[in-house]
């Protein structure tokens, strides 16, 4: 499949907002997806991330979404991630109410897999949410406080200034 950036997955989501990525450009990682993982992205945004949209009434951005292999090393995911599938994304939160409201939102009404409301020590945080393409495989697992490792650095200490996309373990 040939990528289109501008392709839409739903009313105000493209999937270039899924696929860009700092640390892919900084390290020349090839971070297009292959078409599976486009049309999980799209059951994503359709289950998920369009109908938050439409409740949130401002736009959602996107810290991280599709990771590749590399990509998924580099910015330390987890073996398994759900990214490197395309079932997950994390998310931008303007603020922690915000970031709150969203969550009770979420829980309440959309059919999810994992809803991990995600925070490290220092103040960073931002939501994980994942869908599965077969609804029947969604687990609902929702965790309003999901601590997430420091990141460290070749001495041993938090990276400081790190961006946002390095700021995920699952
Ligand atoms: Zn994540």
């Amino acid at each position: 499949m040939n990528y289109i950036p501008e392709m839409k997955l739903s009313e105000n989501f493209q999937l270039k907002e899924f696929v860009a990525s700092q640390t892919a450009e900084r390290l020349k990682i090839d971070n297009r997806p292959g078409w599976e993982a486009v049309i999980n992205l799209r059951n994503l945004c359709q289950e998920v991330l369009q109908p938050l949209r439409n409740y949130a009434a401002e736009p959602i951005h996107i810290n991280s979404g599709y990771r590749c292999e590399a990509l998924n090393e580099a910015v330390h995911g987890v073996g398994n991630s759900q990214h490197l599938y395309g079932e997950a994304a994390d998310i931008h939160l303007p603020s922690l109410a915000t970031g709150r409201r969203w969550y009770e939102w979420l829980v309440n009404h959309t059919d999810f897999d994992q809803l991990l409301f995600e925070y490290r020590r220092g103040g960073s945080r931002w939501l994980h949410l994942s869908c599965r393409r077969n609804k029947h495989e969604n687990r609902h697992m929702a965790f309003p406080n999901y601590p997430v490792a420091p990141r460290r650095g070749n001495g041993g200490t938090e990276v400081r200034g790190a961006s946002k996309e390095g700021a995920h373990a699952v």
